[in-house]
């Protein structure tokens, strides 16, 4: 197919998508110049939807307007504030209300979730978690096991792709877990790995941790706001995410977790602080820790309200957008990403995420190696392109079906033919 044609295919697809008008609610990054950025960037910081600057300057106002006040007299009284993400998270989620909370970065969450439900005891006494982890993940889980007075050496056991793969097939946690599931606490598994975009049957790892005598969380840094989930149903006894990503939070935005509700927090030891107490009797301020109910329990201090703020406008659009569609539109926009790719550059990127399982990310190999991949990628950014580099050799983007548009993709394969095809 031409350029060309491929141009027009991929504006006749944007007049018939069902969301296109949201892409209007978002602000899109420009260059030194002006000029507007394809923007495939998502799933390391989602877009700034507009109104996330009004419900900010709504809070900047009250706070000036009424100062402590505006705990209660806000127009969203600060004091219930995270309580007005709880809807929205819940069905991104699939949780019940009570079952989520937003609160704290993800990492924090991480600890925060392993100091209730990591806790080793006789020869149970693994974290399962897949070689490639995000760094961040891996230093919590080490320093968790470490901070038992235990040696990760023993302790720590990761599952790698097999040899010469970049996947790895469920059958290996669940193989794993048939034969050392008696050693093994918990299984720590993300909902997208990061760095392929593989998308991970969950009810089936959390079946099989159960199954073992583990306990099961996800990390879903990159599934919420990404793919669908049912952590309720599925099982899983806690989740962690980053609110920045696919939730478009902005920078540093405010995280959250799940917990099961056969968890409640009365019945789990955990890391306490004033705002997991019960909100009823919060204020009296005395000695004994009564928990609030449900994922509530865990938070331990007061939100910062400027960081939720963004969070709330970038749920409405979700909330607009729908689930079903949503998620319609990423498996739309992935798939003809991939055709285009197989028919133009397949002797020059490997497409290393599959088809059959995965979000709006696609992660690419370029098979000449880490040096011409660089070039590659430099060669992308100045045409205009804003995607991220994995070493060695992967070029992420994400298509988001919030606010990317197939023409988007267009922009991008005539990119990445001009940046790899042309010497
Ligand atoms: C983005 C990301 C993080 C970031 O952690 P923070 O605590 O929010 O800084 C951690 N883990 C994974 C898997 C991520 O993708």
């Amino acid at each position: 197919m031409s350029d060309a044609s491929r141009l027009a295919q991929a504006r006749a697809l944007d007049a018939a998508d069902p969301l296109a008008s949201l892409r209007a609610q978002f602000a899109l990054p420009v260059d030194e110049t002006g000029r507007e950025l394809t923007y495939l960037c998502g799933h390391s910081l989602g877009l700034a939807p507009l109104a996330a600057r009004r419900r900010v300057e709504e809070e900047l106002d009250d706070w000036a307007r009424l100062g402590v006040e505006g705990h209660h007299r806000a127009r969203r009284p600060w004091i219930a504030y995270a309580e007005l993400l709880q809807g929205g998270l819940a069905r991104l989620a699939g949780a019940q209300p009570s079952e989520v909370v937003a609160m704290n970065s993800l990492t924090v969450n991480l600890h925060l979730m392993m100091a209730s439900f990591y806790r080793p005891q006789g020869q149970r006494i693994a974290i399962v978690v897949e070689e490639g982890a995000f760094s961040s993940d891996r230093h919590a889980v080490v320093s968790q096991i470490q901070w038992h007075g235990l040696d990760p050496a023993q302790a720590l056991i990761e599952i790698a792709p097999p040899p010469g793969e970049d996947l790895i097939d469920e059958s290996q946690l669940t193989e794993l877990l048939a034969a050392r599931g008696a050693e093994v606490a918990l299984v720590l598994w993300p909902g997208v790995q990061y760095r392929t975009g593989q998308a991970f049957n969950l009810p089936r790892i959390a079946e099989a941790a159960h199954r073992a005598g583990a306990l099961c969380g996800f990390d879903l840094a990159h599934g919420i706001g990404n793919t669908p989930l049912a952590l309720h149903d599925d099982g899983a006894d806690f989740a962690v995410w980053c609110g920045y990503k696919y939730l478009n939070g902005g920078p540093g935005a405010l995280g959250g977790a799940f917990v099961h509700e056969r968890h409640p927090r009365g019945a789990v030891p955990g890391l306490a602080g004033w705002w997991g107490h019960d909100p009823a009797t919060r204020f009296r301020m005395e000695p004994g820790f009564r928990p609030a109910p449900g994922a509530q329990g865990w938070q331990v201090s007061n939100p910062p309200i400027l960081s939720t703020a963004p969070l709330l406008a970038s749920l409405d659009l979700f909330e607009q957008a729908g689930g079903h569609r949503l998620h319609a539109k990423a498996r739309g926009l992935t798939a003809f990403l991939e055709a285009a790719l197989r028919e133009r550059l397949d002797g020059v990127l490997q497409v290393v995420t599959p088809s059959n399982a995965r979000g709006c990310q696609l992660s690419l190999r370029v098979r000449a190696g880490r040096e011409t991949g660089r070039r590659a990628f430099d060669r992308l950014t100045a045409l205009g392109i804003a995607a991220d580099w994995r070493e060695p050799d992967i070029i992420r983007v994400a298509a988001v079906p919030l606010y990317n548009r197939y023409e988007d993709l267009a922009l991008l394969l005539d990119a990445l033919e001009r940046a790899l095809l042309t010497p």
